[in-house]
């Protein structure tokens, strides 16, 4: 059975392993190194006012193994570059959902390592959008679309620029769909494309494979 990793269990992270443990999913290892603030309930549904301080993680794990009998780890870190092979060993398949541009990278190019057999839904909510982008065996990858992290001090963070709670929820909840159903027989459908939520709803852009990318080489 596969282990689904969920990089970040905030915003995205709480609906996305909900969702994920609807549709089937049991195993789980959960990567946060974050504890539940008051400015997370607005946005992080599970999560309750006796939760200040602790961490998000071990929240996270206890009710998916309470309500879903669920086989959940959890590691209390902050996962990047250095560090994602060693975290996310024996996952077949994570779902990225932090507030960290650097995790994301580090998420897509641990999915298109070779032997490249793995999956990743690297997914982010800001204002009143979202975007997720799943990444399959046979997929354009993330670095496709974007080649590098964009500079730290350009990036807006849901801490500075706040998030619509309602987005996040939709978000973690399209992404971890995506998830699912690039794991089962729809991967093909499911990957290779950034997918944006906005007012207007949802926009699809496909993305080629970029010939000298590394999910290529
Ligand atoms: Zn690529």
């Amino acid at each position: 059975m596969t282990r689904v990793a969920l990089v970040g269990c905030g915003g995205l992270g709480v609906p996305a392993a909900w969702t994920l443990a609807l549709g089937g999913k049991r195993q789980f290892r959960l990567v946060d190194a974050d504890v539940v603030e008051e400015s997370n309930l607005h946005r992080q549904v599970l999560y309750t006012t006796a939760d200040f301080g602790l961490p998000k993680g071990a929240q996270l794990a206890a009710l998916l193994r309470e309500r879903f009998a669920a086989d959940v780890e959890f590691v209390p870190a902050r996962l990047d570059a250095a560090n994602a092979a060693t975290l996310l060993e024996g996952c077949d398949a994570v779902l990225e959902g932090s507030d960290d541009a650097l995790a994301k990278f580090a998420v897509n190019d641990w999915a298109v390592a070779r032997p490249r057999q793995r999956t990743a839904v690297i997914a982010a909510a800001i204002g009143r959008r979202g975007q997720w982008f799943a990444v399959t065996p046979r997929s354009s990858c993330y670095r496709c679309l974007f080649e590098a992290p964009p500079p730290p001090e350009s990036l807006a963070t849901c801490a500075i620029a706040g998030v619509l709670g309602p987005v996040t929820g939709q978000v973690g909840g399209y992404a971890a769909q995506a998830l699912l159903h690039a794991l089962a027989d729809q991967a093909d459908a499911a990957a290779g494309a950034l997918v944006r939520l906005s007012p207007r709803g949802l926009q699809r852009t496909a993305v080629a494979a970029a010939a000298d990318c590394r999910c290529h080489t």
